[in-house]
């Protein structure tokens, strides 16, 4: 890496010339700088915003999921399976979907190999579950926090191999000349004050962009409070999108902001109402459903069909968050979950429930009193989280909304992940993958 200056106007700019800049330090970011280093490209960078921002380290989920090829048991799968599969999902091309299978493997036994904790049995193998319309059972969790201890041991491995991080710089142009990359200019965030410091530029061959998902264009939203991601920036330079419509939305809490799925839902909490101010307390969920054992068995499936799914409405459990949405983005209501009592202020009777549900909560021992009993008695650490985070589930409602969590489209990659622009890559959520 050399480093010179230049003078645009009044401004001195700082500019480091080297082969590849990744930007971003999310789990994408750092496993991509990673590989590179051991691959033999040494002379690179990390550029980020904020080196402990991004959703990787700073969000999580009741049991978040690593999706992976089948590792144990009996289960047949293959890489053409998991392709298919991951293509069947509408959000990514054929190609890639099969580099991606083919690579699941490795991938996921380097960060074994890393230390991220996933579970396995006596016999070392990594059993797997079923997670959102998955056909075999092909997800596994290190616990709430995977993406978390996926990114420290990625950061960790980094290091190791001495890459130089230049954090608290934000990218805001990507430089292009035609449709070939020439590097990208930052502003630097703790010298924004200073002309001679504001600006420093990459003079580069290969830009990594690493920066998410655009999660700051959401008002409600389980992306970690900070994150904005920066796909913008890339359409600004001519960088193709695709798909970029697709998201995946769910209920969260806004405060903290996290997602309700799981027990959660499986304990059948009421779905309240208020005006702005918390008056005029109304359970909606009855406006729609005329069958109490219909409406409870949706909640409840909720739980494992988080992600709002079209195919779901009619019949499904995604009328849940249409309600929800109804209620609070039209009707310009608050909604909350209720722990304290069950739907409709009374006893719940197990039997109207589906036999899934049904038979579900009974395998858990969890047909009795309240949600916040069937959640303590499912769940208690669910209940431990919020209360450190300053919400007693025991004595108040948890204000909720239909939230964005994840771009399933971004920016067009080929199976290089390369974008249109030469030497222009694009990684993790920002990318079309
Ligand atoms: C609540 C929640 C639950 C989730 N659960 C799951 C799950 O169970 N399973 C699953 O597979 N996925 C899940 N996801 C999605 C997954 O966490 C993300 O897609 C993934 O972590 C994104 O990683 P990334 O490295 O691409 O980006 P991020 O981790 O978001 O990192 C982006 C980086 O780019 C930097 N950056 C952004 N803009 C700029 C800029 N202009 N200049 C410099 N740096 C910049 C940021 O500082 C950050 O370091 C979940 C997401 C949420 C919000």
């Amino acid at each position: 890496m050399i480093e010179s200056f230049i003078k645009i106007n009044d401004y001195n700019i700082k500019v480091y010339s080297l082969n590849t800049v990744v930007v971003g330090t999310g789990a994408s970011g750092f496993n991509a700088a990673d590989r590179l280093v051991s691959f033999g490209q040494k002379d690179i960078a990390i550029v980020t915003e904020d080196i402990n921002a991004g959703t990787s380290r700073n969000t999580g989920s009741d049991k978040q999921t690593y999706y992976k090829l089948t590792l144990s048991g009996k289960d047949t799968d293959s890489i053409e399976e998991l392709a298919n599969t991951l293509f069947e999902g509408q959000c990514v091309d054929g190609d890639i979907a099969l580099c991606e299978a083919a690579l699941s493997a490795q991938c996921f036994l380097k960060l074994v190999e890393l230390g991220v904790p996933f579970p396995r049995n006596r016999y070392g193998e990594y059993i797997g579950y079923k997670t959102d319309h998955d056909p075999r059972r092909r997800a596994t969790s290190a616990g709430p926090y995977t993406s978390k201890f996926m990114t420290e041991c990625l950061e960790k491995a980094v290091n190791e191999k001495g890459v130089k991080i230049f954090d608290k710089l934000q990218v805001i142009k990507i430089l292009t000349d035609g449709d070939k990359l020439r590097g990208i200019l930052c502003l630097d965030l703790q010298n924004i004050m200073d002309p001679n410091r504001r600006y420093v530029a990459f003079n580069c061959k290969n830009v990594i962009y690493a920066t998410g998902g655009p999660a700051g264009m959401y008002a409600d939203s389980v992306y970690p409070l900070g994150h904005y991601g920066a796909t913008g920036i890339a359409f600004d330079a001519g960088v193709m999108g695709k798909n970029l419509t697709e998201w995946q939305y769910g209920l969260s809490s806004i405060k903290p902001r996290w997602n309700v799925s799981g027990t959660f839902m499986q304990v059948l909490p009421r779905f309240i109402s208020t005006d702005e101010n918390g008056n005029d307390e109304r359970e909606f969920l009855f406006d729609f459903f005329s069958d109490k054992g219909d409406m409870l068995t949706k909640v409840f499936l909720k739980g494992y069909q988080w992600p709002f799914d079209v195919r779901k409405i009619d019949g499904g459990s995604s009328i849940i968050d249409i309600l929800v949405y109804i209620e609070s983005c039209i009707k310009g209501r608050r909604v909350l979950l209720d722990f304290r009592n069950n739907p409709g202020g009374e006893d719940i009777d197990f039997s109207v429930l589906s036999s899934e549900a049904r038979e579900y909560l009974e395998r858990a021992g969890a047909t009795f009193g309240t949600p916040i009993q069937r959640l303590l008695h499912m769940n208690a650490p669910a209940v431990s989280f919020y209360k450190d985070k300053g919400v007693d589930l025991n004595s108040e409602p948890l204000e909720i909304a239909l939230c964005a969590q994840h771009n399933n489209g971004g920016l067009t990659i080929d199976k290089w992940w390369q974008t249109n622009i030469e030497g222009f890559f694009a990684i993790g959520e920002v990318s079309a993958s």
